[in-house]
């Protein structure tokens, strides 16, 4: 019999459980029932501060009012990733912001910034020529004024957003404005049809949870996709090394600090720490390889970091097994969130994953037990793209650097690089990071967030080769002229972030 999809079971509570939740519920709400079930005695793992800008559209979505999100959540403004000591251990860095190089998708700009200016010591760097976002980051400038609309932008952003609080603002839209149903419960036995799907679940105080499809958001245990499906996890430790966390809050001593508007990631002998400014605190952490550090020293140089404030705060250590399951969806259950696996943090791709797996499932439910394998299959070879690809990129960062410590060393090793990305580092010595790269749409990371790394890691491109093809000099000039006065005009116009983030608290921006 053609079953019709009438109840989808989302397991899990964490930010993944409930984004798919709620975005499943805004568009088929009225005629099929979402119904999440989580353990009160499993926590989540209540980490996960960065976001990116598809953040506002999910938001917009799913009809959260931005100023009550950023009220509630403690968020603030995130408009690039900030990266120090990546090059080297002298202070060098260099930003990956969201806002695309001028000209993008319509002429490529970077020959021209290699040969009109990259000559000259004094020449600034690719991003500061190509975006007026990192002078605005520079400048600890809003991306935005309190007269503008929710989730409008003069600059592209998303968030950091404190983990917690989020999920549970979530949680409470949901269920208030989108009718999910809560069961509050744990999983105790998951039962399956015959072919291995499963039919349904039994609880210890919730009776049978049956459904036509489930969303498997139980987080690193995978309950339904990995331990009852059985689809093995594929372990990417030779590729990215990182396994541990060491996570701190750490108070503003002023409560008018400034807040940075970008993520400062700062690389250390075996890692690299994030810091992350939210409304009155920072959340700063280490992550790094166990193999290559033992914690007492990697809790050292968080303590150093962080500075006097660290003797009087505690450390939340997280580790982690790197890498993904083999497939996403079987049968009628799909993994969302870190079920389905996880790298590291580097980038911040996690719920970014977790929104585009949610969209797909919500715009390609399948209405019927027909439907369900052919979905399966467009759903696999989409997020296997996707997930190459950002290994490929979070792997680009490590293998631009020059540090000489074993950690970094050992990151350069061609045996840990993908071969997919030693093809593109090939290419690129001669041409910059385009569109052709990409199979576009299903890919993670595009040319742009590419050039941003290469270049201001300081790969150092020939683009001579090229030049009886470069015709666009006058254009480009101009956008250089463009981007600097821009960058002059956003210091009048714009705010300073914490500014913007108090105009927010007392009166919200103007309704959509
Ligand atoms: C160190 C670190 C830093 C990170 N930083 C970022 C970042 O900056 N940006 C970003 O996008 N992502 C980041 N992430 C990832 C991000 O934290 C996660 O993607 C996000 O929190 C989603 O987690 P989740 O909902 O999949 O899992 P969890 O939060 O672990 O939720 C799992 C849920 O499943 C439930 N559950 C489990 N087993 C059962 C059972 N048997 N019965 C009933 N319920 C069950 C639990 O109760 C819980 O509600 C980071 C992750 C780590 C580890």
């Amino acid at each position: 019999m053609n079953t019709i999809t009438k109840r989808i079971l989302v397991v899990g509570g964490g930010t993944a459980g409930w984004l798919t939740a709620a975005l499943l519920a805004k568009k088929h709400g009225q005629s099929i029932e979402i119904c999440l079930v989580e353990s009160s005695d499993i926590p989540t793992v209540g980490v996960g501060e960065g976001t990116w800008p598809s953040m506002r559209t999910t938001l917009q979505k799913i009809g959260i009012s931005e100023s009550e999100f950023i009220t509630q959540c403690s968020a603030t403004f995130k408009q690039a990733s900030k990266f120090v000591d990546w090059i080297s251990s002298s202070s060098e860095e260099y930003f990956h912001p969201f806002t695309q190089p001028a000209g993008y998708g319509k002429f490529d700009i970077a020959p021209y910034w290699e040969s009109l200016l990259s000559g000259s010591s004094s020449a600034p760097t690719f991003c500061d020529s190509v975006t007026f976002q990192s002078h605005m980051c520079k400048m600890g400038l809003a991306p935005k004024n309190i007269t503008h609309k929710e989730y409008e932008t003069v600059a592209n952003y998303g968030y950091h957003l404190d983990a917690g609080k989020f999920a549970q603002l979530l949680k409470s839209h949901s269920i208030s404005k989108l009718n999910v149903k809560h069961v509050v419960a744990n999983i105790t036995q998951v039962n399956q049809h015959p072919d291995g799907s499963i039919s349904n679940l039994e609880t210890d105080s919730s009776g049978i949870l049956s459904a036509e499809f489930f969303i498997d958001c139980t987080g690193f245990s995978s309950l339904l996709l990995g331990q009852t499906l059985g689809v093995p996890f594929i372990d990417k430790s030779d590729i990215l090394f990182n396994d541990t966390a060491l996570a701190m809050q750490v108070p503003y001593l002023d409560e008018n600090d400034p807040i940075a508007c970008h993520t400062i990631s700062t690389a250390q002998s075996a890692g690299w720490i994030w810091d992350i400014g939210l409304q009155h605190r920072r959340g700063v952490g280490y992550v790094f390889s166990s193999k290559h550090q033992s914690l007492e020293d990697a809790q050292q140089i968080l303590k150093n970091y962080v500075g006097a404030q660290a003797e009087d705060l505690p450390i939340r250590k997280i580790e982690f097994k790197t890498g993904h399951r083999e497939c996403f969806w079987r049968h009628n259950c799909v993994a969302v969130g870190l079920s389905s696996g996880f790298l590291e943090p580097l980038e911040a791709s996690a719920l970014m994953l977790v929104e585009t797996s949610a969209n797909f499932i919500a715009d390609q439910l399948p209405l019927t037990k027909a439907e369900m394998k052919p979905m399966e299959k467009r759903f696999n070879q989409v997020f296997t793209a996707k997930w190459r690809g950002v290994i490929d990129f979070l792997k680009l960062h490590y293998v631009l650097s020059e540090r000489q410590e074993p950690y970094w060393q050992d990151n350069k090793d061609t045996t840990s690089i993908p071969d997919s990305l030693q093809e593109m580092l090939m290419l690129w010595q001669h041409r910059a990071p385009s569109e052709y790269d990409f199979l576009q749409s299903y890919e993670a990371f595009n040319a742009a967030s590419y050039q941003y790394v290469l270049y201001g890691a300081g790969f150092k491109p020939d683009f001579s080769l090229l030049a009886h093809t470069l015709t666009h000099g006058d254009r480009a000039k101009k956008q250089f002229d463009v981007t600097a006065k821009a960058a002059q005009q956003m210091a009048l116009r714009l705010p300073k972030h914490r500014e913007l983030i108090n105009q927010i608290k007392q009166q919200g921006f103007a309704k959509l």
